[in-house]
């Protein structure tokens, strides 16, 4: 589906849910991609992408950076921690922060190199034993711990369960972030960005949708 068609529906979403105009963003998941279509949505003019994996982002995007400097790359995808400092090269922001230990080592290398991405909160809403995230009724804590240690927390993101209804999962979300007075919610894919906008997403992940489905490796 072309970017343009996306954008409307988007635009759409956000004025049925009373929200204001370019209140959502929309992060193209370029992940797995061929470059030609990357490089394609850079050429008509979106500058958000994610990726999920470290390396593969190490792989592409120094080299579209140099074309498109104003680019911003977020990590939607798990960090080992002995990958934090590379990622504080590549990515604007980092949806996955999910653990304490991962926490702490991000804070250290934001100390040693003076800036740090923005960060948002994984929050494993359907408690999957497969997929990370801190689980709920951890949550609270965990965010309370990454703010006293002053890391930059910009909101929360979740990867629903396939198989449920995503809106019970995208209030969950929505509920945690309010009582903690966060404003980022991270939320939303090809199948269903449009309930996430509803009930408040500020970040979209949309990647199939936009580039068509993904190649296998
Ligand atoms: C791949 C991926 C997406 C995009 O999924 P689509 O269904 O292709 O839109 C969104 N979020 C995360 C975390 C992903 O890994």
């Amino acid at each position: 589906m072309p970017l343009s068609d996306i954008k409307a529906r988007i635009a759409k979403a956000e004025a049925d849910a009373g929200r204001a105009p370019g209140s959502v963003h929309l992060i193209a998941v370029s992940k797995v991609q061929p470059n030609e279509r990357v490089h394609a949505v850079l050429s008509e003019g979106h500058r958000l992408f994610g990726e999920n994996r470290v390396q593969e982002a190490a792989g592409k995007w120094p080299t579209f950076r140099e074309e498109f400097p104003d680019v911003r790359v977020h990590l939607i995808g798990p960090l080992q921690t002995n990958k934090t400092r590379q990622a504080f090269g590549l990515f604007e922001a980092i949806h996955s922060v999910d653990r304490p230990k991962l926490a702490k080592t991000i804070a250290r290398i934001a100390q040693e190199e003076g800036h740090c991405p923005d960060l948002f909160i994984q929050v494993n809403t359907g408690e999957e034993s497969q997929k990370a995230g801190i689980l709920p009724t951890d949550a609270d804590g965990f965010i309370r711990e990454c703010l006293d240690m002053d890391l930059p927390v910009h909101g929360l993101m979740c990867i629903p369960p396939v198989d449920e209804e995503p809106s019970l999962h995208f209030a969950l979300l929505a509920k945690i972030a309010k009582r903690n007075g966060l404003k980022g919610l991270s939320m939303g894919m090809s199948s269903d960005f449009e309930r996430a906008i509803a009930l408040g997403a500020t970040h979209v992940r949309v990647g199939s949708a936009i580039f068509g489905e993904r190649v296998p490796g």
